[in-house]
């Protein structure tokens, strides 16, 4: 598998300008050349890459760019590379190979219920979910920071885009309170801002993807290029507690198969301790484009 790790940004920096990979999850993993499709061209550079170590050739990840490699690619000829991605129906999924961006749709009107906010079961919300037109630019090729021009904790709107086009907004209510602790959400842990734009604060049940080895599955993307999974390490171990392979200030680790990546904490009602909940900061340089703001004022 191609990914995207930090070690693999920086040798991509300085090695080949021409080093792309999509962010895990999206796309083939043999689509070496970022274009779409599994052709040719991909087994060309497969092969000129023969016997390295090159990342970006060595897309199942065991070290080496060899055989393994060149199987996996005719196990995804003819795959329509551009349909592999775990957003739903409810957003439309383009990719933009010049500006090196995935491209996503959304409404943020999600795929499952929303509210009630009338008070009715407990939780009160002036505020009507209404369509937006958000277009969401993702990096496929993230540029690693230590100073990104977005500080999380200050961004009103939203931060990163979930599977089902839902944004996730950072930790604080207009008033700067800690929402997933101060405030109250439907039962799929989201609520609308004054604009209308139904948001996540923190993990939704209704992002509950799991893969095969017990660590959560993506359940967004952050506008730096890197996706989010849900909150488990490994069966029954949260990584937001995990001293294992801790996360870091931006709520981020790396390991073999993921490449560098960010948790969601457990939601609030099972750990009230999960603060930063999603992002903590950005890893790499967040897309400015996905921070225009609607015309009414900001809310969060
Ligand atoms: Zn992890
Ligand atoms: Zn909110």
């Amino acid at each position: 598998m191609r990914i995207p790790s930090r070690i693999a940004v920086f040798s991509a920096l300085f090695v080949s300008a021409s080093s792309l990979a999509m962010p895990y999850g999206i796309g083939c993993a043999t689509d070496v050349n970022v274009d779409g499709a599994v052709g040719v061209g991909d087994v060309l550079t497969i092969i000129d890459s023969w016997g390295t170590s090159d990342e970006n050739a060595d897309c199942n990840g065991d070290g080496i760019v060899s055989v393994g490699d060149l199987l996996m690619l005719i196990d995804e000829w003819g795959t329509d590379c551009e349909s592999i991605h775990p957003f739903v129906d409810n957003t439309v999924v383009t990719f933009d190979y010049d500006q090196e961006h995935v491209v996503v749709f959304a409404t943020g009107i999600p795929n499952h219920p929303t509210g009630p906010f009338d008070g009715s079961t407990g939780c009160w919300n002036p505020n009507t979910v209404t369509a937006q037109n958000r277009t969401y630019r993702i990096p496929m090729n993230p540029v690693d920071t230590n100073n990104p021009s977005v500080v999380v904790f200050n961004q009103w709107g939203p931060i990163s885009v979930t599977v089902n086009g839902v944004p996730f907004y950072n930790p604080y209510d207009n008033g700067g309170n800690d929402a997933p602790s101060t405030i109250c959400f439907d039962e799929y842990n989201g609520h609308p801002q004054l604009m209308g734009e139904y948001h996540y604060h923190q993990w939704s049940p209704a992002l509950d993807a799991m893969e095969t080895d017990g660590h959560s599955g993506v359940v967004g993307y952050s506008f730096d290029g890197y996706p989010i999974f849900g909150p488990y390490e490994s069966e029954g171990i949260d990584a937001h507690s995990d001293l294992g392979n801790p996360l870091d200030d931006c709520h981020g680790h790396s390991d073999p198969i993921r490449g560098y990546h960010y948790h969601t904490s457990l939601p609030y009602s099972e750990d009230p301790n999960g603060f930063p909940w999603v992002l903590g900061c950005y890893s790499a340089e967040p897309e400015m484009s996905n921070f225009a703001l609607p015309l009414a004022p900001p809310s969060r």
